[in-house]
């Protein structure tokens, strides 16, 4: 099927789930291909009113690294599985779900178009995907206004579909996606056949012919729309929260103070197939939003860390630690040491409180030698980082890490932590 897809010149695939075990295994699935995308999602058909905890509770399935989207998710009032109440208090949790995360939602909507946009408010922060959309036209004509994506797929072929046509013919041509919803809704000539992706092509001539456009336009058009909606390419999302080595990590800075000369962040975007690069500072609310979202269970710890150094946002950095050991994380901190350079001793002791484990990376085992490979902006950065490791001690179990680099004496660097009785982590 794949393959099939990528003869017909289709280069990335997007999996949504409809339930936990679907999310999940859309999750893993993007895993093991790198053209391959997931959404996570309960489908408003699915939640299951008797589930024991929340049925609408996503969150664990979002951590993973290829998971772009929430979806799908919305509301069907098509058929009466599940009570209207309970769909709609799923919808507004995937909503939230998707603003904390700063994933894009894939909204499904049927029979309940007007609940749909009701429940999504006018000021939704992330991208909207109004999925398989059929109509009506003034919904449509309000969700582009708002400046959401409309998702057609195979109806839009079907040769008695006018009002459909027109309809995508109205629409800003930024605003307008391509999609199969694959099994279901076979293009014309296909109709009644298992659909796949590669199909997705028949919709794509079907949009060249609305708009009187040269197909390779309509791609061009079309490929950019999709990289909008889903945040990626020049508009790839930044990864506030991730999961590795079974830990929980918030990525809450992309300033330092230092200028590593090994620092990943000049070499790459990411780490583990995350995105950690930053555009900008990431919000307050964002962040708060984000830990109310975790539980212990998803991880053993919460670490505090940034593509950058997190101490660079002392009075947001304690209150989130707060509020992740208020919520029974065991937290750590990861920080270069440094920030008695821009903080009293008594704002760092209170700054270390909620913490249970500090680590801090060394690299070096002399002032000159710190200079040379950590280049800080304040030249006497190691003498502040000899400090904290006295404050953090008295705080907080602490340990060191070193980088493996070629300009890092790391005999000395061993024999510095033997002196300071710490233990000592090679990193690769
Ligand atoms: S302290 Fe960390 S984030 Fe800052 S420059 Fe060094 S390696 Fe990069």
């Amino acid at each position: 099927m794949l393959a099939n897809a990528a003869e017909s010149g289709v280069i990335g695939f997007m999996v949504p789930g409809i339930s936990l075990e679907s999310s999940m295994k859309a999750a893993l699935l993007s895993e093991t291909r790198a053209s391959v995308f997931a959404a996570a999602g309960i489908h408003p058909n699915e939640f299951d009113p008797d589930f024991p905890d929340d049925p609408a509770d996503i969150s664990e399935i979002l951590l993973r690294p290829r998971v772009i989207a929430v979806g799908e998710t919305g509301l069907d009032f098509y058929r009466d599985r599940v009570p209207e109440k309970l769909q709609i208090e799923g919808f507004k949790k995937h909503t939230r779900l998707a603003e904390a995360f700063g994933l894009t939602l894939i909204a499904h909507s049927r029979n309940a178009e007007r609940e749909v946009l009701d429940v999504l408010g006018d000021d939704v922060a992330v991208p909207v995907i109004m999925h398989c959309f059929t109509g009506p036209d003034d919904i449509a004509q309000e969700a582009a206004d708002r400046g959401y994506y409309i998702g057609f797929a195979g109806p839009l072929t079907f040769g008695g579909n006018r009002r459909l046509r027109d309809l995508a013919g109205s629409l800003p041509h930024d605003r307008i996606l391509i999609e199969t919803d694959a099994p279901y809704l076979s293009p014309e000539p296909l109709r009644g056949r298992r659909n796949e992706p590669s199909n997705v092509r028949y919709i794509a001539d079907t949009i060249s012919e609305i708009w009187d456009t040269d197909p390779g336009v309509t791609a061009r058009i079309l490929m950019k729309n999709s990289m909008e909606a889903l945040q990626l390419g020049p508009t790839r999302r930044t990864d506030l929260v991730y999961k590795l080595y079974g830990n929980i990590y918030m990525n809450i800075t992309g300033r330092c103070s230092n200028r590593c000369r090994f620092c990943i962040k000049d070499r790459t975007d990411g780490i583990g197939g995350y995105h950690l690069a930053h555009h900008g500072e990431p919000l307050e609310g964002r962040l708060e939003s984000i830990i109310d979202s975790l539980s212990p269970r998803m991880g053993e710890e919460l670490v505090f860390c940034g593509y950058g150094e997190p101490t660079m946002r002392p009075v947001l950095l304690k209150k989130l630690a707060r509020s992740a050991s208020g919520r029974g994380f065991s937290v750590r901190l990861n920080t270069n040491g440094t920030c008695l350079s821009w903080l009293s001793p008594s704002e760092t002791v209170s700054l270390l409180e909620p913490f249970d484990t500090v680590s801090i990376s060394l690299n070096a085992s002399s002032r000159e030698e710190y200079n040379t490979v950590c280049r800080p902006a304040d030249g006497n950065a190691w003498d502040r980082l000899m400090e904290f490791l006295e404050l953090a001690g008295r705080a907080a179990s602490v340990r060191l890490t070193a980088v493996r680099y070629s300009g890092i004496e790391m005999e000395s660097v061993k024999k510095l932590a033997k002196k300071l009785n710490l233990p000592l982590r090679i990193r690769g």
